[in-house]
């Protein structure tokens, strides 16, 4: 699920496990530390530290399409579950939301990015790196316009008319103001993860019985060519919703089903949660965070303070670096390594 929007602010600094976050971990070392830890440039220059929040804060236009997608499905929930979904009203939110892009790209291209105004400092990657992509503007609302279509034409609009006339209780996510609270995986269960936060929230699950559930979580990203198992991250929200239910990760006599549908294609990778399947991402978390705390002073999850930036180390991959939007600190940051 997607990630760089206006947040409220955490309760407590603890260490947090989350699977962007890990994905990041394993895509660059230093990317996770600029993204996560990008209050400690503080300690080593101020300017760099400027830098690095208006690194973190830009989005490519791929994040743009991931972000916008995911607005407008949540709208478009909102009013199929209000028996509001009429063409016209449909249309409505697109243009909204068209309108509220172009706004902001305006906002963007004509950013002065040295400006040290932090409310201003959002926009998009490829015009902070001075790329002129004018011509792609029309183009990606058309990309966001069209993920929603193949949405709404997809077999799951029906079937959860289906489940919204027979009154099951539905959650839909609402990205624009993701309430941390409710992300939280409870984790007192699970006495080796009692002190990080986990935080995993799907775009959407439904309660069909007091122990049947389905859960739908929705991708923009580039879809994997084969996907033979669970996706971890289902695995993730599985264990949310058990561990919320049962306090323990057992199943018991309850049932999950879980999907993963890729936009524009809507290709669905599925499956029921076995017993297994929370063993594995139970021990699998726990040596995610075994691995976040390498990296953390005195290996303390509460401080969360992080080791010296030296020790994350910089990919070799420079496909990945083209279009990193840390690419700026992450060269800055070299002369003071
Ligand atoms: S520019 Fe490359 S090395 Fe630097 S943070 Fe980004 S991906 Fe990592």
């Amino acid at each position: 699920m997607y990630r760089n929007f206006q947040h409220r602010h955490h309760k407590s600094n603890k260490l947090s496990r989350s699977n962007t976050r890990i994905a990041l971990l394993e895509f660059c070392e230093k990317k996770y530390f600029l993204n996560y830890y990008t209050f400690s440039l503080k300690k080593i220059d101020q300017k760099l530290r400027e830098t690095g929040i208006i690194n973190k804060k830009i989005k490519t236009l791929d994040m743009w399409i991931g972000e916008k997608t995911h607005f407008l499905i949540s709208d478009y929930l909102n009013l199929l579950k209000n028996k509001e979904d009429t063409e016209e009203n449909i249309n409505k939110i697109k243009e909204g939301l068209a309108e509220e892009m172009r706004y902001d790209f305006d906002n963007s291209k004509n950013k002065n990015y040295d400006e040290p105004i932090f409310w201003e400092r959002g926009g998009l990657c490829e015009h902070y790196y001075w790329e002129d992509i004018d011509d792609k503007l029309e183009e990606t609302i058309q990309k966001v316009w069209d993920n929603l279509d193949k949405f709404i034409q997809s077999p799951w609009v029906g079937k959860i008319r289906e489940y919204i006339d027979l009154k099951y209780p539905i959650y839909i996510e609402n990205p624009k103001n993701p309430d941390f609270e409710s992300m939280r995986v409870d984790t007192r269960w699970i006495p080796e993860l009692k002190d990080v936060s986990i935080m995993a929230s799907p775009d959407f699950w439904i309660k069909f019985s007091n122990n049947k559930y389905l859960i739908l979580d929705w991708k923009t990203w580039k879809e994997p060519e084969m996907m033979l198992w669970i996706p971890e991250q289902l695995k993730v929200y599985a264990l949310k919703t058990l561990l919320r239910k049962n306090r323990t990760p057992e199943l018991w006599d309850v049932e999950i089903e879980t999907h993963e549908l890729y936009l524009p294609s809507t290709n669905t990778y599925w499956g029921k949660i076995q017993q297994e399947d929370l063993d594995d991402i139970v021990k699998l978390i726990i040596q995610d965070v075994n691995f976040q705390k390498t990296f953390l002073v005195d290996q303390d999850p509460y401080k969360n303070q992080p080791v010296s930036s030296t020790s994350f180390s910089r990919t070799q991959d420079e496909e990945k670096c083209k279009t990193c939007p840390f690419r700026k600190v992450c060269e800055e940051l070299k002369t003071f390594e």
